[in-house]
């Protein structure tokens, strides 16, 4: 029946069910790491909680229903479940992936799985033919993430299913800005569907936790395994607070959008700024894209203040309600400067490339009233 419930109820039951042991409506906390059994292999289905533990399942059951798939994976990270999508491949593979990727996915992609032979290449994904003309016979996987970190752009997730499907290739998502709320990946034609719900799903700024969701029972089973295998799983407390986190997503997400949209149309109309990088915008490249696979814009934003880098750094430190600080999808608002912090440990020029330049500001809009964010990102710019 659970099956049938849209989106919103899904956040709070999907899944879902009374605990077992005394019917508690919120699963309890089993901060537990074994499981006693009536005679050897006689348990409950949990026998040690790397294998599983019953509030990872209430969180994984969760993931995988707000994702419109099968089976939902919990991880200590988002970087940890990056991690083991990644070590389905085998040396010799290689990976297409987004250019302006997330900071730490870049990193554990150049710096750690090339060491082990796998290959990436970071291109343009605004047209399907730039990702065709890389594929070759070592293709195994083809990395997006959309809309991108920093930079704002859309990429056309079912073009670029038709594209995998035809070259017998995997798709997986990296759906943390979005979140299921506003696009759904899985049923765009993606095979894996990857999450920081450090994030949005959180939404509270107290957890680290990853995600992951797919269809396919056998490459659940192969993500499964490397889970059980290689340990970094979310831990039962992570679990709960995760889990809280998701029942208020979509009324979270909706103030997102809502603030985000009056902050970008405030920033783009103000003197003092260069350009602001929000799919919202008719003008942005891929409007129509994000118009067709998205719900809503979501309430990130990033912009480049006219000046130079000092000006920027001014700006961030002005900030009074915004929090300068890394992160982003919590109920407050924060303020990055990539160049120095999520995107630091990508080179000057690589960065440059994408647009990720010195001076860029990026926004997470949280659920505050919009109009105190706005009078505190005018006293900031023009102080
Ligand atoms: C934060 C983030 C990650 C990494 O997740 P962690 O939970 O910090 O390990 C991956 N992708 C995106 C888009 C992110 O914002």
């Amino acid at each position: 029946m659970k099956k049938d419930l849209k989106f919103n109820s899904k956040t709070i039951h999907g899944g879902q069910q009374p605990d077992k042991a005394y019917g508690a409506v919120m699963p309890p906390i089993y901060q537990t790491s074994t499981y006693a059994q009536s005679t050897p292999g006689g348990h409950k289905g949990y026998e040690y909680s790397r294998s599983a533990n019953p509030t990872r399942t209430a969180l994984e059951q969760a993931l995988a229903s707000i994702e419109n798939g099968s089976y939902g994976m919990a991880f200590a990270s988002g970087l940890a479940a990056i991690d083991a999508v990644l070590k389905l491949l085998s040396p010799g593979n290689e990976v297409i992936c987004t250019s302006d990727l997330y900071g730490g996915s870049y990193r554990l992609f150049k710096r750690i799985f090339e060491k082990y032979g796998i290959h990436f290449h970071f291109v343009e994904m605004d047209n399907v033919e730039t990702i065709e003309a890389h594929i070759n016979p070592n293709t195994k996987m083809v990395w997006v993430e959309t809309p991108t970190n920093p930079m704002m752009n859309i990429i056309d997730i079912k073009a670029v299913s038709e594209l995998t499907k035809k070259h017998g290739l995997l798709l997986a998502v990296d759906n943390t800005f979005a979140t299921p709320y506003l696009q759904q990946p899985l049923d765009l034609g993606a095979d894996i569907v990857m999450h920081s719900a450090t994030k949005y799903l959180g939404g509270h700024s107290d957890v680290v936790v990853g995600g992951l969701v797919v269809k396919d029972k056998s490459l659940a089973d192969q993500l499964y395994f490397i889970q059980n295998a290689s340990g970094a799983v979310c831990g039962p407390m992570d679990s709960f607070l995760t889990l809280r986190g998701i029942k208020t997503l979509h009324v979270r997400m909706q103030r997102h959008c809502e603030n985000g949209a009056a902050i970008a149309k405030y920033l783009v109309a103000h003197p003092k700024i260069e350009k602001v990088y929000w799919p919202g915008f008719e003008t942005h490249p891929n409007h129509k894209v994000a118009m067709a696979q998205m719900k809503g814009f979501g309430g990130m934003i990033s912009f480049v203040p006219k000046g130079n880098y000092g000006d920027a750094i001014k700006i961030v430190e002005n900030l009074k309600l915004f929090t300068l600080a890394e992160s982003l999808g919590g109920v407050e608002s924060l303020a990055g400067h990539p160049a120095s912090m999520t995107h630091a440990s990508i080179p000057k020029e690589e960065r440059e490339k994408s647009g990720v330049v010195d001076a860029l500001i990026r926004l997470s809009v949280g659920i505050e009233d919009v109009e105190d964010l706005i009078a505190d990102l005018e006293q900031a710019l023009t102080q």
